[in-house]
């Protein structure tokens, strides 16, 4: 088994050496930040299986480091545990609320925080089985990509013997920062809804599964581009009626899509592309539209 990464953000001295110390010894590897910036950049860089993160830093608080984390679909999902001088309830909730998974008092018990680390480990070794052998994605309940890969792969080797054509849509979410950003609203609710609309709105037989953070694929069996355009165009109109309601304003979100067919293609990352560079002119051209690859 490998050894997992602990990342603490703590701008207390004394505090991250000895947190650092005994979590060394009980076999993790250690990572340590003195600041909310340095913390995000260090997520990012080193991919942690768990944070923790002091609350009162100077700078980024570590609530507004955490918020910052949630909003990223490629950093929700590490876990964060609170590290706190404020024995104070309030502020445990609001901790909780913004998506820790725990919370430890300062100057903390070592036993304590070790028995924390140790459990929320537990549980993201289970989550990282269940993303790799599972064939859902844990946030929006459709295809992961590797299944999404698989099933793109049986679909090609279909075609190539019967001479069938399918087709690989792409889709975007545009500006999806500003979900965050402008209207303080949770990615994760995004991601789900637009999920949910796309798994209801394909025909049955269709594949649609997550690509990556917010990019989602359809594998539509026996389309040509041209039928794909037409049902691409219809899920394009579909999500942009979906009304986000956020704490200050309603707000609603585009897609941009990129359609291909397997015609004509030598293999099947040459559909992909295809279909992966339709969606990028469809953002360079205004976003919020369908565009085909030919
Ligand atoms: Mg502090």
């Amino acid at each position: 088994m490998r050894s997992m990464k602990v990342l603490i953000i703590d701008d207390d001295v004394d505090s991250l050496a000895i947190a650092k110390l005994r979590l060394k010894k009980d076999g993790y590897i250690i990572y340590s930040a003195q600041d909310g910036v340095e913390g995000i950049e260090k997520t990012r860089a080193e991919d942690p299986d768990l944070i923790l993160l002091d609350v009162q830093m100077p700078g980024k608080s570590g609530f507004e480091v955490c918020e910052e984390l949630k909003s990223d679909s490629e950093l929700c999902n590490i876990p964060v545990i609170f590290l706190s001088a404020a024995d104070d309830i309030s502020e445990k909730v609001k901790g909780l609320d913004l998506g820790a998974v725990d919370y430890v008092t300062k100057p903390f018990d070592i036993f304590e925080l070790r028995a924390r680390v140790r459990a929320a480990l537990r549980t993201k070794r289970l989550q990282d089985l269940l993303l790799k052998y599972g064939e859902v994605d844990s946030l929006t309940e459709i295809y992961n990509r590797r299944v999404l890969m698989e099933r793109l792969h049986q679909e090609w080797d279909r075609s190539l013997r019967s001479n069938i054509i399918f087709s690989f849509i792409m889709i975007d979410i545009d500006k999806f920062k500003n979900v965050n950003d402008t209207y303080g609203h949770p990615v994760g609710d995004v991601l789900e809804k637009v999920a949910d609309i796309l798994r209801r709105s394909i025909r049955s037989g269709d594949i649609v599964g997550r690509y990556g953070g917010e990019e989602f694929g359809i594998i539509m069996v026996n389309s040509t581009v041209q039928e794909a355009f037409v049902a691409a165009d219809r899920y394009r109109h579909q999500i942009e009626k979906i009304v986000f309601k956020a704490k200050k304003a309603s707000f609603s979100v585009t897609a941009s899509f990129g359609v291909a067919d397997s015609s004509g293609k030598n293999s099947l990352d040459k559909l992909v592309s295809a279909a992966d560079s339709a969606m990028y002119e469809a953002k360079e051209s205004g976003r919020n539209k369908v565009c085909i690859f030919d």
